[in-house]
């Protein structure tokens, strides 16, 4: 017997059994050896034991899933790369569908376009697509689900200059509350597909996600460190040139400390263009002497490759996100002073330079909401234990409370914690007063009953 959740109804080995049967992949229940792994996200401070985990190897077993679930009045997660930190891809009791099996991707290198299953990650993306010269905009993070990305937005090296992951998004396969597959885009099912371009997992499982893609030619990129003690006047000269920096150029810093303990500022630095062109364009960074400089001309596969070391499964985290409309003085300074308090060796301030080529498309066009923002931020909470998870959080709430009157109203939806965390004003400030109220009667339309909810939710409008 197996319990889905506290007030759930009991399924029985038989009931089990009969869903194995209607599946080309597998069911992971509590007693089997895998269900620790199939269980596990990339944040350790989630710990959620699901009734049963449905490793889709195809739509069908979506489908499939997505109904078992419906008839049984399973509550439903649905798991793309399982990076979210807010652990929505997991669930207590009820019936996880499980995509991270689903990874294949296929390039058309005459049509610049690709088509990835829904469990595919930025990692195997990019190795499919650098293969012909090729990418879109993916996150800087190999690990990290092109699903769960893409969906609340996306950004990366490439935004600034392609726009949004969801701005290259062509068309996407979903399959509905009903178990129905509907294949949107632009012509068909035009409002969803509207809304699965910002509105997060709310609207339906994707199986399938169709990208333009770009041809890329050399890349100048790498890092730049420098002492705390010059970090306020790398930052200023950082806000100076961000805010006329061409499309081009991507610069994010990091608050950091190194292996041996130091605090530093790194300035990571991406250039979509040539070594020569590159190289003016940073000068300004360069000229303010780092301690360690290694800008070079690479390919974006290797800058992307390069991600996979800096935020390893299996830490806790704990973070607060949002946006800064400028970087005064005053802001610089109370970055710095919280950086001072942050406890554990991994915890640190991030900020990261959007604008360019995301700003240019309407806010409208898509329901990503906050398309003028030039700047996200995040107070990042890591620790290596649940003491240290502890520590980590609550300098996060601290410095949150401390910097949060620099930060215009909103939130990226794909940095947002558990909802009992943030509070149902933060979700809807990520989607925005506009965009929400659009997004919750297209959640009326395709999923009144709100079956899909393990997410940001988007309450259906008649709710
Ligand atoms: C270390 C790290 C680095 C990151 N870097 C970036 C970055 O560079 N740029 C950026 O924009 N964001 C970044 N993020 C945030 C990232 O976009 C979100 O965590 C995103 O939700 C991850 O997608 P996933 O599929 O891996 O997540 P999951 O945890 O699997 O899914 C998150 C949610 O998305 C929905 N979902 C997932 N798959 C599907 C599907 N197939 N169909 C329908 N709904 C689905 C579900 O609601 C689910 O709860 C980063 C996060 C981490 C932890």
């Amino acid at each position: 017997m197996i319990q889905p959740s506290g007030a759930g109804p009991v399924l029985t080995g038989a009931t089990v059994e009969q869903l194995r049967t209607r599946l080309r992949g597998r069911v992971v229940c509590p007693t089997d050896a895998l269900y620790d792994e199939a269980r596990r996200t990339f944040n350790a401070a989630v710990d959620k034991r699901p009734a049963l985990i449905v490793r889709c190897a195809g739509v069908a077993d979506v489908v499939a899933a997505v109904k078992f679930a419906r008839e049984h009045g399973l509550l439903v997660a649905v798991r793309g790369g399982g990076h979210n930190v807010a652990g929505n891809a997991v669930c207590d009791g009820g019936l996880v569908v499980d995509l991270s099996h689903m990874t294949a991707v296929r390039v058309d290198p005459v049509a610049r376009t690709a088509r990835a299953e829904g469990g595919v990650t930025w990692g195997v993306f990019d190795r499919e697509t650098q293969a012909f010269g090729l990418a879109t905009t993916g996150g800087i993070v190999p690990t990290t689900g092109i699903a769960g990305l893409t969906l609340g937005g996306g950004w990366g090296w490439l935004a600034r200059s392609y726009g949004l992951a969801c701005d290259n998004l062509l068309s996407a396969d979903v399959v509905t509350a009903d178990g129905d597959l509907l294949v949107t885009n632009r012509d068909h099912d035009p409002d969803l597909f509207w809304g699965m371009r910002g509105g997060g997992g709310n609207f339906g499982v994707v199986t399938s996600f169709e990208f333009r893609l770009h041809r890329l030619g050399q890349i100048f990129a790498g890092l730049l460190v420098f002492p705390l003690d010059r970090a306020h006047a790398v930052l200023r000269r950082y806000a100076e040139l961000t805010s006329t920096a061409p499309g081009s150029l991507a610069v994010y810093g990091a608050l950091v400390r190194l292996p041996d303990g130091r605090r530093v500022l790194g300035l990571r630095v991406c250039f979509n263009g040539s070594a020569g062109h590159g190289t003016k364009v940073v000068a300004a960074l360069r000229d303010l002497t780092p301690i360690q400089d290694s800008i070079e001309p690479t390919t974006y596969g290797e800058v992307q490759a390069g991600g996979a070391v800096r935020y390893p499964f299996g830490q806790y985290h704990y973070w607060k996100g949002s946006f800064l409309s400028t970087l005064p003085d005053a802001a610089i300074e109370a970055l710095l002073a919280q950086f001072a308090a942050a406890p554990s060796r991994h915890s640190q301030l991030v900020i990261e330079q959007l604008g360019g080529a995301i700003s240019r498309t309407s806010p409208e066009e898509t329901a990503f909401a906050h398309r003028e923002a030039p700047y996200s931020l995040l107070i990042l909470g890591i620790g290596e234990t649940p003491d240290e998870y502890e520590a980590a959080a609550s300098w996060v709430r601290n410095a949150w409370n401390a910097i949060r009157r620099f930060c215009p109203p909103g939130v990226y939806v794909n940095y947002l914690g558990g909802e009992a965390d943030e509070g149902a004003d933060r979700i809807k400030a990520a989607y925005g007063p506009v965009t929400h109220q659009r997004l919750a009667a297209v959640k009326q339309q395709y999923d009144p009953g709100n079956f899909f909810r393990l997410n940001q939710n988007i309450r259906p409008t008649a709710r």
